[in-house]
């Protein structure tokens, strides 16, 4: 996902365009925009966490881009390619070193493991929306 302060700020094309020259295929994208309850269930892993509640003002403020990529090793590669949560710890060349705001506002969602990709991906898109 690329999270509404990087679309409000006019980042989505450079920040697809890094995805695509990284190397990941698009097999599903969408513009869209998550409601609170949504948000929260998204983030339903973070329930505990003592951010949860910003963090779902926060996704459900504003229209996001959702996309399912396809590569070898997708899951570590993207998390390389977005880099660590807090953008002040975040490699140079990476999005959320180009990009991100704060470590709440930071630009990309990446999924954790394959397991959890594969259900994200089903939160957001039909069999006929992927190619
Ligand atoms: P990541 O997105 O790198 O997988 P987490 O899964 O730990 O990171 O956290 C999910 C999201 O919650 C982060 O991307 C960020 O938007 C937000 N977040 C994480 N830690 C904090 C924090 N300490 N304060 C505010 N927001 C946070
Ligand atoms: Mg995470």
């Amino acid at each position: 996902m690329i999270k509404p302060e990087a679309v409000a700020a006019g980042n989505m094309g450079k920040i697809l365009d890094m995805i695509i020259n990284g190397g990941f295929k698009v097999i599903a994208l969408k513009y869209t925009r998550l409601s609170r309850q949504e948000a929260g269930s998204f983030y339903e892993v973070h329930k505990e966490r003592p951010f949860y509640g910003e963090l779902v003002d926060y996704m459900a403020s504003g229209p996001i881009v959702v996309a399912i990529l396809e590569k070898d090793n997708a899951m570590e590669d993207f998390r390389k390619l977005i880099g660590a949560t807090d953008p002040a710890q975040a490699a140079e060349g990476t999005i959320r070193k180009n990009f991100a705001e704060s470590k709440a506002k930071n630009a990309v969602h990446g999924s954790d493991s394959d397991e959890n990709a594969a259900l994200e991906g089903d939160f957001f898109f039909s069999g006929r929306e992927r190619f």
